[in-house]
């Protein structure tokens, strides 16, 4: 964070000062919610949460050398008094970025937001200093103290905007004002909460309405949702996708031996071959809108084939492919999972096996409402059509669905096995695997099926 006196920032949030001896000492950052991670200089800001109050660590967050703390009461320590902690970092945050001219671009999307964030971070950087969120920071909270890490010579703020309700991006998005928008579709994730489709891109959208007429709405063009958004914003668009029409488009897109997409990228400035190093062919659409992002800011086309082709996950348990000593491969895809990432896995892991046994080790899609029973069973009907080998559904209710779609689109039974919980997905694994062997693992975060994928890795 770029250093600023506690008088400022008291000003700034519009707080009162407690037990502060002097104002103009400086918080040079980072600013904090855990006061494990209090630096010399840092802000510790205080949250109420469910089991821990941050207000109880204030003086340990200062003993290890936070310069003040930004709380809702005097907690006997220096302190900046604010009703409300979290928007006190909001308009830090904002107040930060406006002076520094930061340019900030924004995402949201139903799948790939993080993966997507860690491509546009990779290809900005090699343009100038960039400043992401590491995971998965994406609400009112992580996304402020993510943007107060800004410093002089920060070019780009890469910031991923998740949205539960209506009404949350917009109130992300004027935060930190973005310059450039990128939506990257509309699924199903949250449609329980959501109700529909619809709602759920009514919300999305917001992240192109605070645009200004100079800025860029970048929108997937294979998306009729997403791309229903153009008439929301006064902002110039650029659609990507694999669309004729598309500015920034991929040719020829393929998956190479080893799952990897390769593709011609098109911009409006002339194309170049892109072959990834991360699996899955849903990245084809992630790439194509990094791309879109970093062409907008000046990048060429060389450079940004280039940056795509050299891209690495950054992000754990998304799409982590590993290979063991016997030659069993585990690809961990358990962050998360939705109706539209567990086809894009299931084929990822198609394409790896060819000529290999392959598992797909699934469990619950979370937050799907009355689509609930439909989109499992259509899961376990197109692991079938992929010619899975092996479909090991984990958990209660959903998996029963998940085994009997297999079981119904292709009469399978051995092929396929229903387990109660990890360990029990484990235990058989481990005495099924054979050297050769694909793996994949995914379910929603809820189920923590990345305990399958660790336990298969460790002794081996
Ligand atoms: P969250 O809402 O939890 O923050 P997210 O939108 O950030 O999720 P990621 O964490 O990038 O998404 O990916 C979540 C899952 O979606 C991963 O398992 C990944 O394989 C898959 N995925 C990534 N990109 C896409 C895409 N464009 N379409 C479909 N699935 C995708
Ligand atoms: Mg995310």
């Amino acid at each position: 964070m770029i250093a600023l006196s506690l008088a400022e920032i008291a000003e700034i949030v519009g707080g009162q000062s407690y037990d502060i001896p002097d104002p103009a000492v400086r918080v040079t950052g980072p600013v904090v919610i855990d006061s494990r991670a209090v630096r010399p200089g840092s802000l510790f800001a205080a949250f109420a949460g469910e089991h821990v109050d941050g207000h109880d660590y204030a003086r340990s967050a200062v003993a290890a050398g936070a310069a003040a703390v930004l709380a809702t009461r005097p907690v006997g320590v220096p302190a900046i008094v604010v009703p409300d902690v979290t928007v006190a970092l909001g308009a830090l945050a904002r107040t930060i970025v406006e002076r520094l001219g930061t340019t900030a671009v924004a995402l949201t999307g139903s799948s790939g937001k993080t993966s997507t964030k860690d491509l546009i971070a990779q290809l900005l950087e090699r343009k100038g200093p960039t400043v992401y969120p590491a995971g998965n920071l994406n609400n009112e909270i992580g996304l402020p103290l993510t943007a107060l890490r800004a410093v002089e010579d920060t070019e780009h703020l890469v910031l991923e905007m998740g949205a539960r309700y209506i009404g949350d991006i917009r109130y992300l998005s004027g935060l930190v004002p973005p310059k450039v928008s990128l939506v990257l579709n509309v699924g199903t994730a949250h449609i329980g909460e959501f109700g529909g489709r619809e709602q759920i891109a009514e919300a999305k959208g917001e992240i192109v309405e605070c645009l200004p007429e100079d800025g860029v709405a970048v929108l997937n063009a294979d998306d009729p949702l997403v791309r229903a958004m153009s008439s929301r914003t006064k902002a110039r668009v650029v659609l990507f996708g694999e669309a004729a029409d598309a500015d920034v488009r991929a040719e020829n897109v393929r998956l190479t031996e080893h799952g990897q997409p390769a593709f011609t990228l098109h911009t409006p400035t002339g194309c170049s071959d892109v072959t990834m190093r991360l699996y899955g062919e849903h990245h084809v659409s992630n790439a194509l809108a990094a791309a879109a992002v970093a062409h907008e800011l000046g990048m060429s086309v060389d450079e940004i084939a280039l940056a795509l082709s050299e891209a690495g996950t950054l992000s754990r348990w998304r799409m982590e492919v590993t290979e063991r000593p016997d030659g069993v491969t585990i690809v961990n895809d358990a962050y998360n999972a939705n109706p539209e990432s567990m086809r894009a896995a299931l084929r990822a892991l198609a394409a790896m096996g060819r000529g290999r046994r392959t598992w797909a080790v699934l469990g619950q899609m979370a937050e799907l409402g009355d689509e609930a029973l439909a989109e499992h069973d259509a899961v376990g009907r197109l692991a079938v059509r992929l010619n899975v080998s092996k479909l090991v559904a984990v958990g209660g209710r959903e998996a029963s669905w998940l085994q009997l779609g297999a079981y119904n689109e292709g009469s399978w039974g051995e092929e396929s096995v229903h387990v109660s919980d990890a360990q029990a997905a484990v235990d058989l694994l481990r005495s099924e695997l054979r050297p050769g062997d694909v793996v994949l693992v995914k379910a929603s975060r809820s189920v923590g099926l990345e305990r399958v994928a660790q336990a298969l890795l460790e002794n081996t």
